[in-house]
């Protein structure tokens, strides 16, 4: 029988974790990617297995913080203004849905994810040769300023997901992590947080696990997405 031929756009972790799950059902996979796999945003982040990450960034505080993101020297993000026209059908989408109900749907679904995250990465990294490039030492959330703490509805929404959380005074976080400043006031503590140990080598691995599999890999952008007449999604 010939074996099913599945292209997947895009060489990050999400690409490169489907086309391993796809070749694991027995696909032929080709991947595509406009740069060279694994040198997207997959590797310069923060490396968390985020179980703790089910309220999402969609949250209704974001409006009164809004002018703060926006003007603020050490806001969390920077804006291209050159880019602010492309970007604003995805802003205006983004701050409709910064309310109780969209963030409670959200979390609803990312909850449903995060809960095999940390067994499916075990996997995965089990496969490639990668088992010790995962760690767990959890996580700690600080703040300076109180109203920089968590809301009632983030907190419920963890508990109600199961994530473990323990909130702990300044002088406790202090006996965890001694280095931190005496102005920290209190945080969070998410014990069963784990991370990961040098992202670019994981891309790395599971690239050279996907060429090991006999996939293929074409350096092309992917400007259109022509569905076929006659196809049928079953052949
Ligand atoms: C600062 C920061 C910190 C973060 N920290 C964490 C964290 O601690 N834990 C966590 O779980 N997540 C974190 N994230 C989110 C995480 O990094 C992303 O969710 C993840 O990397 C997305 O993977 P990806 O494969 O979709 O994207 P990418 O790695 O960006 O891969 C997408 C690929 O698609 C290619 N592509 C795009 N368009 C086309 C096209 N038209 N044709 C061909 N190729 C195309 C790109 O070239 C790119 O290589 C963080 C993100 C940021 C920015």
């Amino acid at each position: 029988m010939n074996k099913k031929e599945i292209a997947v756009i895009g060489a990050g972790i999400v690409g490169l974790s489907t086309a391993y799950y796809l070749q694991k059902a027995g696909c032929q996979v080709i991947l595509i990617d406009k740069q060279d796999p694994g040198t997207g945003t997959s590797r310069g982040h923060a490396s968390m297995i985020a179980n703790y990450g089910v309220p999402g960034i969609n949250q209704p505080q974001v409006w009164q913080q809004l002018p703060r993101y926006l003007f603020s020297k050490s806001s969390p993000i920077a804006i291209q203004w050159s880019k602010i026209g492309k970007m604003t059908p995805w802003l205006i989408q983004f701050l409709k849905n910064c309310n109780t109900a969209s963030m409670e749907k959200t979390a609803s679904h990312t909850s449903y994810l995060l809960k095999s995250a940390l067994s499916n990465y075990q996997e995965l990294l089990k496969e490639v040769g990668a088992q010790n490039l995962l760690t767990h030492r959890g996580v700690l959330y600080v703040w300076i300023d109180p109203r920089q703490q968590p809301n009632s509805s983030q907190i419920n929404i963890r508990s109600e997901s199961g994530v473990e959380q323990i909130k702990l005074s300044g002088e406790e976080i202090r006996e965890l992590e001694p280095n931190l400043s005496d102005q920290i006031q209190g945080g969070w503590h998410f014990p069963k947080a784990h991370h990961t140990l040098d992202p670019d080598l994981i891309l790395e691995k599971l690239y050279q696990n996907f060429l090991s599999r006999g996939g293929q890999f074409q350096k092309e952008e992917v400007s259109a997405i022509h569905p076929r007449r006659g196809f049928n999604s079953n052949q």
